[in-house]
């Protein structure tokens, strides 16, 4: 599919949505009539087949980015080209990694490729769409925190300390736009059983010599005060609601899905 077309459908861009909740995301807004740019880091027998979903199931139009998120000048690169589909109306600014390790032996290299992917992406691209958005009159930025960025948990420096930074970043930003139509949103999920949560739960099962089960249920969910997963669907609404004309007066704020986590 040509990269210029043109569409009258809304265009959203999803960092990292090859798999987890990025691609139930992509799932949502194809089901509402997006065209989506998917990115991530895939095998391109495994990008066919997303986009063909899309397409197939939803009749959307859907694009695939190899941006890497690490790198600036990809992230830049993979907004204009989005651009260029008709205009880019909302980004979801999605990828992110994971290390659990206590911080005297937190590797460097794991500290350094966290806080690029899961903070510092998120000023490349949204830096890099802001313009087109404002261009257009038009925009919506919505970041995937975490309920990591509102309170922190042991051995998780790294994830916490760029969650906490993605969420200091979207209220930056929605003051800064806040004379324009366009609006920067935070969603803080608590745990979704995702690959990045499944590679937690068998970690933590070797690491404490119990079962994954007991993992789940004593450790994973044990600060959820609801012991049951965040569901992809639900972040999938909360998304398009803030995509939506409801959204048009939100701005600056962290919407929390975390089975209770944080009220106590
Ligand atoms: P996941 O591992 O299933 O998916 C991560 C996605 O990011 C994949 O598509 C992967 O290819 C992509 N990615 C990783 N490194 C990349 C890179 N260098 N360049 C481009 N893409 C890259 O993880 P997930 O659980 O779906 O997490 C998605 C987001 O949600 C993350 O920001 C995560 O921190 C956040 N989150 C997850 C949970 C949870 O419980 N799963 C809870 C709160 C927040």
């Amino acid at each position: 599919m040509s990269s210029s077309t043109k569409s009258t459908s809304p265009h959203v861009l999803i960092t990292g949505s090859t798999s987890g909740i990025g691609w139930g995301l992509a799932r949502g807004f194809a089901a509402k009539g997006y065209n989506v740019t998917l990115n991530g880091l895939a095998e391109p027998a495994q990008v066919e087949k997303l986009l063909g979903e899309l397409r197939a199931e939803f009749g959307v139009q859907a694009w695939y980015s190899p941006a890497n998120m690490m790198r600036a000048a990809e992230i830049r690169d993979m907004v204009l080209e989005a651009e260029k589909r008709g205009g880019l109306d909302v980004l979801v600014n999605n990828a992110g990694i994971q290390h659990v390790s206590p911080v005297e032996d937190f590797p460097d290299e794991k500290w350094d490729a966290i806080t690029a992917i899961n903070l510092s992406s998120v000023f490349h691209a949204t830096k890099a769409a802001i313009p087109g958005m404002k261009a257009r009159g038009f925009g919506r930025i919505i970041n995937i925190a975490s309920v990591h960025g509102l309170v922190a948990s042991p051995f998780k420096s790294a994830y916490v300390a760029a969650k906490h930074g993605v969420i200091g970043f979207t209220k930056s930003i929605a003051l800064e736009l806040a004379d324009t139509p366009l609006t920067c949103n935070a969603i803080c999920p608590g745990y979704v059983r995702t690959p990045l949560v499944e590679g937690q739960i068998s970690q933590q099962a070797k690491a404490h010599g119990i079962s994954e089960e007991r993992v789940i249920r004593e450790v994973i969910l044990a600060a959820q005060p609801k012991k049951e997963f965040i569901e992809i669907e639900a972040l999938s609404e909360m998304a398009l609601l803030l995509a939506g004309s409801a959204g048009k007066a939100i701005t600056g704020v962290s919407m929390t899905l975390d089975g209770g986590w944080t009220a106590r």
